[in-house]
């Protein structure tokens, strides 16, 4: 029963578009109400009828450490007693930045910002400003959060100039953002050919918005050589891998080095933090030491910083984190696996460290084009059938799951157990 969040829902359209601030909380692509949370502790919530949930997206990643972890909790409260902002600098923001600095190598400078959307949209600014040219190369499937130059679309397969994917964008923006393939050289080495004016390749290296879906390690080795070669920057966007994928994010796990690298989500601990870094040659040529602008009023607030700074002490205290969260990422996803082949039911899965997919598909999809041909309708009754037995997976197949730290092995098993019970009705 979720009558109290139908009818909250109901009353929330009134006032804000699509009762929702973010448009993929209104369930919509499985056709159904959305949960209205009262609140949440460790690995659960609870609605305003009082269901509670196993919950796998956890804010859709911020939270490794699960609801109100006793620690960052602690250090929040405190920081909130000593004021909510100062828009000056503060102690935390010089110790979050080293934090960060220290665990990789090519990055000596960070900016914070407030979101994920902001960090990617002042990278793409700082390559464009750096290499004095306007093109971008981005992904078909990867997202990089809401700004002009990243609401693009392109044709299938092959380089594209984009289009705008949403009105608003002006086509002006659009046509400076070419729309490659995922996992696919070829068409990054046609946009190379097609433009001399590309600045910088921005990619998700583990893309997690369209499901789970790992890049090749030949082709970002392969995207480190062409922008090389073409006097390009390459931005990773780890705002959802970094801190999650391993402590160092997708590129700990693959090895190839970006230029600027992208963050939010798990380094703010659940409060909004985003930030990108990269050498100290190319920081330095933003405002005010340099000429390219970027500001935030509320960038470095005090609070966010000390929840991202304890979250980040707690994941570089105990590294061990990463190698039991996947061990449960896998326990999980392999369990759902065999719930879905005892029913023939085609279904891939693909975990990296605490984050974990699933596809309603007989392969393993490597690009967009492969996952829009998996089994919406199968995936949506599966995840309305999950809900209803208190397991809150993403409202979509293009979105990432998420394993915190206070899920245990039981409840795992209780969860592939409901798997087992619902793909006999799938
Ligand atoms: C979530 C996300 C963003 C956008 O971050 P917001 O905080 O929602 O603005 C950007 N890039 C990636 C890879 C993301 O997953």
């Amino acid at each position: 029963m979720i009558d109290k969040s139908i009818e909250a829902f109901k009353q929330a359209k009134e006032f804000i578009p699509g009762g929702v601030d973010s448009p993929v909380r209104a369930f919509k692509g499985v056709d159904s109400s959305p949960i209205f949370i009262k609140k949440a502790k460790g690995a659960y919530l609870s609605d305003l009828d009082n269901n509670e949930y196993l919950d796998f997206v956890q804010s859709w990643g911020p939270l490794i450490f699960g609801h109100c972890d006793y620690d960052i909790e602690e250090v929040v409260i405190k920081a909130v007693q000593k004021g909510l902002s100062y828009g000056a600098p503060c102690l935390n923001e010089t110790k979050l930045a080293e934090a960060i600095v220290g665990l990789f190598d090519n990055i000596d400078k960070v900016r914070f910002v407030s979101s994920g959307t902001e960090a990617t949209m002042s990278a793409i600014r700082l390559a464009r400003g750096a290499m004095g040219k306007d093109d971008i190369i981005k992904f078909e499937g990867c997202y990089h959060g809401h700004s002009d130059s990243l609401l693009v679309q392109g044709g299938s397969g092959m380089a594209t100039f984009g289009s705008p994917s949403s009105p608003g964008v002006p086509n002006d923006f659009s046509k400076h953002t070419l729309v490659c393939e995922y996992n696919n050289l070829n068409s990054v080495k046609q946009a190379f050919e097609k433009s001399s004016d590309i600045s910088c390749i921005i990619i998700e290296p583990l893309a997690g918005n369209m499901g789970l879906i790992p890049a090749d390690l030949e082709f970002l080795k392969g995207l480190r050589k062409l922008c090389d070669e073409n006097n390009a920057l390459l931005i990773f966007d780890e705002v959802m891998s970094g801190f999650r994928a391993s402590l160092k994010g997708a590129s700990g796990l693959v090895g190839v080095k970006a230029d600027i690298l992208t963050f939010g989500k798990v380094i703010g601990g659940g409060m909004p933090v985003g930030a990108f870094g990269a050498s100290a040659k190319l920081m330095d040529k933003l405002s005010p030491d340099g000429a390219i602008y970027q500001a935030g009023t509320l960038s470095g607030n005090p609070v966010a910083m000390s929840a991202g700074l304890k979250s980040l002490e707690k994941l570089i205290e105990n590294p061990s984190i990463y190698e039991v969260l996947g061990q449960k990422a896998k326990r999980l996803v392999e369990g759902l696996k065999q719930a879905a082949d005892e029913n023939n039911i085609p279904f891939e899965v693909t975990s990296r460290g605490s984050m974990f997919g699933f596809f309603f598909s007989s392969k393993v999809p490597k690009n967009f084009s492969d996952v829009l041909k998996c089994d919406f309708e199968r995936f949506s009754k599966f995840h309305k059938k999950m809900l209803e037995k208190g397991f809150y997976f993403a409202c979509s197949q293009y979105e990432t799951g998420f394993i915190c730290v206070p899920i245990t092995d039981g409840e795992i098993d209780k969860c592939i157990e409901a798997a087992k019970e619902i793909m006999k009705e799938l």
